[in-house]
């Protein structure tokens, strides 16, 4: 429940002074509905308005001009501005309108009166100029043009400077609340509290104010985090407490493992042991896995799986396409049905008799393994024991996917796999409310990927050796480029990159995108699996996790344009084979400082969570590119970047205040409960982790 003392904070964007019905779906377009998303919407920047002479005025920056009206000189023809003529003791400049202007400005500002205006002066020859003034107001109110003003982010319609009105507004109604940061940290950081940093915010005097790392940009970030990981402390701890079937180590299992053609890694044992000991305890399991692409999570599912069909019990395996779902069930079926458990492949091509088949099959349990697709969340689909439900790229599906796969079954234990290595500093953040199980070992004999980054303009030798290597018997994947916001754009430049291809190394050129009817995308991606295709030219929408090992060499188009990421995760879909692997890096020049380093590190590492680790450190403060892809959550005022040392913090002092007071009760606990509400991080209890 929320306290009555955020009612304002709650209320409608409206309700501010100012926000009228034109004004108000702008403001939430920008902010959010709420006072509060005003209040918690950050500056990105400052102006200074210093107060200048007319004649020391300078040129493109924004200043402020104590004047007198000299002239209106109306707009003389159309498309031509209307101006006043302005002066003071240095000498002449011009105001200019080219819409607004009129009749109105000579009425408010006649010739004589003495004024004060500010904006961006621009000169042309001597002639000082301000198009457009962002104030033109009496002397006596001179004052009401702030020195410094923060800059907001805006949209067509609604400038900064409303945006700022509006965050000043939102400000007023900010009440004092009581600390809920543990004292002993306000005083090493030096933090101011809540409502004072929340006034520093929105009225900086420096540019380092604006700076994510500020005293009291941090100490708003801390709140957000520590709201945040009190939740997933909350949460976990409701996980835990929820009693699940106790599903023992088996034979079965046991006697799977054993007919593997190969050894299980260390790291793939000492994960099952984990999920071994989760199954077993009685208590719902909520883990993910994390490796790299070829790190061997599917075997590790498989075998939880055959522990659960040996107890009797149901699992799911869920995968994002219909691709994966399918190399999966190939993967499981035989090893599976050596130990006696059957598995059925479920997606949303299952149509009428076979359909309902598999329904009954699953329904009365003969079918103890059913991998598919969201086909799986459909209601007709029922469990005689659901148990266990194995989610592959766990960032794929929705809070809401898994919610409704939770509820085919009763305390389903949850194990996610993710082949999206996040560094340890993020995982409180991402994962905060999950065990973590690291797959951080690859099984052996694996040879390096051959990794190096060429201009765009030597393509056509990049072509010739292709041609030699296809020649040999190996296989490609060609990945085109990535282009913002556009799929349409992506598909046409796959288009033409395959017909080129086709045109000198002929027709073993397949192309996939993300626009093919699945069922066309399915047979190209299988003329490629079974060698029948040589090149296979594909969007980014190529899904993770294809295995075909014979692939050997991986061409990556624009490489300067992804991220870190994407390209580790990208070239983790060759070198899986016995042959020597390539990844070729194709870039346009001039490279950025940045794109030059992150093409260096793919060079220097193949290791997923050091690269996720350098990727965070070299994006920064900035955006976080991939941040969705990794289940970072959506923070308001935190940057896991920027500020990751808080999150550790956080954490810890989350468990510590819950494990001092479980029902925030104490003073200091209520005043946490007020903090949770305002970042509406609420400790719902639902299936909601890690994305
Ligand atoms: P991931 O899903 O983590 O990307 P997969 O489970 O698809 O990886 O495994 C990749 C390949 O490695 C598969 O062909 C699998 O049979 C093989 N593999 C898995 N574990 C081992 C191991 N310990 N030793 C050798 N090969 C393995
Ligand atoms: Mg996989």
């Amino acid at each position: 429940m929320r306290p009555e003392i955020l009612f304002p904070l709650f209320a409608e964007i409206a309700t501010l002074k100012g926000v009228g019905g034109k004004l108000a779906p702008l403001v939430v377009k920008v902010a959010g509905e709420r006072v509060r998303d005003l209040l918690f919407l950050a500056p990105s920047g400052l102006i200074e308005r210093p107060v200048r002479k007319i004649a020391e005025a300078v040129e493109g920056e924004t200043q402020t001009l104590i004047v007198r009206i000299d002239a209106h000189l109306p707009s003389h023809r159309p498309g031509a501005p209307y101006r006043i003529r302005i002066a003071d003791e240095t000498g002449f400049g011009f105001l200019s309108w080219f819409k607004g202007g009129g009749a109105h400005l000579a009425q408010a500002h006649p010739v004589g009166s003495d004024r004060a205006v500010s904006g961006k002066v621009e000169r042309f020859g001597v002639e000082a100029q301000i198009a457009h003034p962002d104030y033109l107001v009496a002397l006596e109110r001179a004052q009401d043009i702030p020195r410094h003003e923060a800059v907001y982010p805006a949209t067509a319609g609604l400038p900064a400077r409303t945006v700022r009105r509006l965050a000043l507004g939102a400000l007023e109604k900010a009440p004092e609340l009581d600390e809920w940061i543990d004292p002993p940290l306000m005083a090493r950081e030096g933090w101011a509290g809540w409502r004072a940093a929340l006034e520093r915010l929105h009225a900086p005097v420096s540019e380092a104010d604006i700076a994510l790392d500020s005293p009291h940009r941090r100490r708003l970030a801390y709140d957000e985090l520590f709201a945040h990981q009190l939740a997933m402390t909350q949460r976990k701890a409701a996980i835990r407490a929820e009693a699940a079937p106790a599903i023992p180590h088996s034979e079965v299992a046991a006697r799977a493992q054993a007919a593997l053609p190969y050894q299980l890694t260390g790291a793939q044992r000492r994960t099952l042991a984990e999920i071994g000991g989760d199954l077993a305890s009685g208590q719902r399991m909520s883990r993910l896995v994390q490796g790299d692409v070829g790190s061997g999570k599917t075997v590790v599912a498989m075998l939880a799986m055959a522990d659960v069909a040996a107890s009797g019990r149901q699992s799911v395996l869920m995968a994002p396409t219909e691709i994966l779902a399918r190399q999966h069930l190939e993967t499981l079926r035989g090893p599976l049905a050596d130990v006696g458990v059957s598995a059925i492949l479920l997606t949303g091509r299952d149509k009428g008799v076979e359909r309902r088949e598999k329904l009954a099959a699953l329904a009365d349990g003969r079918a103890a393994v059913a991998v598919g697709t969201h086909a799986l969340f459909q209601d007709d689909v029922v469990f005689r024991d659901l148990s266990l439900a194995v989610i592959d790229e766990q960032h794929r599906f929705g809070v809401a996917e898994r919610r409704r796969l939770h509820a085919k079954g009763h305390a389903v234990h949850l194990l996610a796999l993710s082949a999206t290595p996040i560094p340890r500093t993020l995982e409180l953040t991402a994962l905060g409310d999950l065990d973590i199980s690291r797959l951080d070992e690859k099984p052996p004999g694996r040879k390096p990927v051959a990794t190096s980054a060429t201009p765009t303009a030597r393509l056509d030798e990049v072509v010739a050796r292709l041609h030699q290597a296809l020649d040999g018997g190996a296989q490609a994947f060609w990945i085109c480029p990535l282009v913002a916001e556009s799929e349409v754009l992506e598909v046409a430049a796959a288009e033409s990159r395959a017909v080129e291809l086709r045109e000198r190394l002929g027709p073993r050129v397949g192309l996939v995108h993300g626009r093919m009817p699945p069922a066309e995308k399915d047979a190209v991606m299988a003329a490629f699996a079974e060698g029948r295709i040589g090149v296979l030219v594909a969007t980014t929408v190529v899904e993770v996790g294809v295995n075909v090992p014979n692939a050997s060499i991986m061409v990556i188009e624009h490489a300067e344009r992804f991220g870190l990421a994407q390209l580790h995760q990208l070239r983790g879909r060759v070198g899986r084979g016995a042959a020597q692997s390539a990844c070729l890096l194709l870039y346009e020049p001039p490279l950025s400082i940045s794109g030059q380093a992150r093409l260096n590190i793919l060079r220097e590492t193949e290791d997923g969570f050091l690269i996720a680790e350098r990727d965070l450190e070299l994006r920064g403060g900035g955006d976080l590119l991939g941040a969705r892809q990794s289940g970072l959550p959506d923070y308001k005022l935190a940057d896991p970047a920027a500020h990751r040392d808080l999150i550790a913090i956080a954490a810890k002092d989350a468990r510590a205040l819950l494990a001092r007071d479980p029902g925030l009760v104490s003073p200091r606990g209520e005043a946490a409960r007020t903090l949770q509400e305002l970042f509406d991080w609420r400790p719902d209890g639902d299936w909601s982790a890690a994305g």
